[in-house]
């Protein structure tokens, strides 16, 4: 198709600055919607084109239903809640599902994760960012998991004095929840973002996973949005519907989480787990843009020695603040943050049904 070329440098602005907010907020009543299990649903190659996306080569797995466009990719497996965004799972909080022979994706979905996912230059309620504050896991009676060579609350806080020492260096201000081997209550820790100027908060822990060794890779939470499940949960009416003050900063954390998933895949090569819902306390109690990374599992025999080397924990906390800077950059200077890609990693393909 031919277009002009003013249209075609608009295009292009629109998808680097994402000028114009994505179309689930500014055109909501376009949507056509459909109830399916009384979700409120959009047909999937509607949005795909909203997002200036066609139907892709088609995948060995007939469930699976990709689109491609000359910004961005997604795939879909019918069924369930795995979606491969730009080159990097997420995980929605309804299933992409088939009625009459098409596929639908729900547009909480597209309200909530593909949108911002895709362009997170519309968020509008991203706003300046002066403070880091990094939340060092467990500590003092509170160990957390254990390698075969030590605690998580040993590894959480060294990586946080990394991150520091690195942000610091780029004279970003970062303070600290706990600075040596004491506990800090888990309400406590987020309530101190309250003390600095414009703070974002950053959550370190390592995974455990003792009954399956081979659990491996890296994981980005946020807090799901007011209503909506948590990862690998089925809808719970009660726990979904109860108020937090996580809850007002929802969008913006859930775009902290996806800039600093695409910067630590690409960056360190860990296998992709995807960016997940959870309710962990430290984001219920935040009202400030929060997020909690699993960087590693310790009970994986190769991560457990990983994440005992100080080279790989040093690799690792440096990319823990480029995902960091990464966000200062699109909140201080609508700056898009880079994708997984543009660090040459191959985009994740395979479908891991794991929540
Ligand atoms: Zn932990």
């Amino acid at each position: 198709m031919m277009i002009c070329s003013s249209t075609r440098i608009f295009i292009i602005l629109f998808a680097i600055f994402g000028l114009i907010a994505f179309p689930a907020s500014s055109a909501r009543a376009a949507w056509k919607t459909t109830k399916i299990n009384e979700i409120t649903y959009v047909p999937l190659p509607d949005c795909a084109a909203a997002f200036s996306m066609a139907a892709a080569k088609p995948r060995k797995d007939k469930r699976e239903l990709a689109f491609a466009g000359e910004f961005h990719q997604l795939v879909v497996k019918t069924g369930t809640r795995e979606a491969i965004i730009d080159g990097v799972r997420h995980w929605f909080s309804f299933p992409v599902v088939t009625a009459s022979g098409k596929a639908f994706i729900s547009l909480a979905d597209i309200n909530a994760t593909l949108g911002p996912a895709m362009r997170p230059g519309s968020i509008r309620q991203i706003s300046k960012v002066k403070t880091i504050v990094l939340d060092p896991g467990h500590g003092g009676h509170d160990r957390g998991g254990r390698s075969a060579y030590g605690y998580e609350k040993d590894y959480t806080l060294d990586v946080v004095n990394r991150v520091r020492k690195i942000l610091e260096k780029k004279k970003v201000k970062v303070v600290q929840s706990r600075l040596s081997d004491f506990f800090v209550d888990l309400s406590e820790r987020p309530a101190m973002t309250s003390n600095y100027k414009d703070p974002i908060f950053v959550s370190i822990h390592f995974n455990s996973a003792g009954w399956k060794p081979s659990a491996n890779g890296i994981e980005v939470y946020a807090l799901p949005p007011l209503g909506l499940p948590t990862t690998g949960k089925a809808p719970d009416p009660i726990l979904d519907r109860r108020k937090c003050d996580g809850n007002a900063m929802e969008p913006a954390s859930f775009v902290l989480a996806n800039t600093m998933h695409h910067t630590l895949l690409g960056k360190t090569g860990g296998f992709d787990r995807g960016v997940k819902r959870a309710r962990y306390a430290v984001l219920r109690h935040c009202d400030v843009p929060s997020i909690l990374i699993e960087c590693a599992f310790l009970t994986n025999p190769q991560e457990g020695k990983n994440i005992h080397s100080t080279a790989w924990r040093e690799k690792f906390s440096q990319s823990v603040a480029e995902g960091i800077l990464a966000y200062m950059a699109l909140a201080n200077e609508k700056q898009l943050p880079p994708r997984a890609w543009n660090y040459k990693r191959d985009s994740t393909d395979e479908f891991v049904w794991e929540e």
